[in-house]
């Protein structure tokens, strides 16, 4: 019997993923094009990282309370089971010492105490920890949100934790970019609603809140594409003359950055120490 020789199907070519741009990306391409580049475009910045004690302290923070809201939140959770879940989701990297590292836990025990407390609202939650994204054409914008929460009058809130920051004020929402990305995101998903964001400092309970209107957010959209297409021109060929901005100080990249050295009228190679020549 002739054997039937089966065709292996045709696999349609895959479309290039678009690439993705976040308020991260985009803050950091605005601060220094060296650092996006090294670590966005040539991703030498991995190799620099290091874990320090304000992330891992962040990140358990955040994640006790995506699985406090996950899990139904006040209607269910009672303020030890929050505190227990923070133990579940603690990191231990970053911390200098296992004192340092106790005192951390017991503080943040006591912040998730405190926001138990004082965060109880007539608001529904929506949606933690989650990624929204909107196609922009060439790219995509995508933005990580700690919280989204409808108000009782059907407003489309946005919540982000600051782990770190101890006061905050609405100047300061209406001027932050991550904030005004996020509520563009969400006017995206949600076009028909008011939309606002909302900063609540963990250690002291401080919460402010800003709302961008529709022409602010047009406008937002406007810069955001225009940033992007100058990020998307960067490869790994792009040369990025100095500029002189000051933000080198606690830069990962400090030792070993030439663009610095030129900053500081130094050739790069030379005996000459970039810290004592600026
Ligand atoms: S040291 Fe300064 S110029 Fe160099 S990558 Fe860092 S912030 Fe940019």
């Amino acid at each position: 019997m002739a054997r039937r020789i089966i065709q292996p199907k045709s696999k349609k070519p895959r479309r290039p993923r678009k690439p993705e741009i976040s308020p991260t990306k985009l803050r950091m391409f605005l601060e220094c094009p060296l650092m996006y580049k090294l670590v966005y475009v040539t991703k030498i910045g991995r190799y620099y990282y290091v874990p320090n004690a304000g992330n891992s302290f962040g990140g358990s923070l955040h994640r006790a309370l995506q699985d406090f809201h996950s899990s139904g939140g006040h209607e269910t959770q009672t303020p030890e089971q929050l505190a227990e879940r923070l133990k579940n989701t603690w990191v231990s990297t970053g911390y200098n010492s296992r004192q340092e590292e106790r005192e951390h836990l017991e503080i943040g025990v006591r912040l998730l105490q405190d926001y138990y407390e004082n965060s109880k609202s007539g608001s529904v939650t929506l949606m933690t920890e989650r990624q929204l994204r909107e196609d922009m054409g060439d790219f995509v914008l995508i933005g990580r949100i700690d919280r989204l929460d409808e108000r009782p009058d059907g407003t489309i809130e946005i919540v982000d934790y600051k782990s770190g920051r101890e006061s905050v004020t609405e100047a300061e929402v209406a001027n932050d970019l991550a904030m005004s990305i996020y509520q563009l995101l969400a006017k995206k998903k949600y076009p028909d609603r008011q939309v606002m964001a909302t900063i609540h400092c963990l250690r002291t309970g401080q919460i402010a809140s800003a709302s961008l209107s529709d022409e602010e957010l047009t406008e937002l959209e406007k810069m955001i594409r225009h940033v992007a297409s100058e990020m998307l021109k960067i490869t790994e060929d792009t040369e990025i003359p100095p500029s002189r901005k000051r933000i080198c100080d606690g830069c990962d990249f400090y030792k070993i950055c030439e663009r610095r050295a030129r900053i500081a009228g130094i050739e790069w190679g030379s005996n000459e120490n970039p810290d004592t020549a600026e």
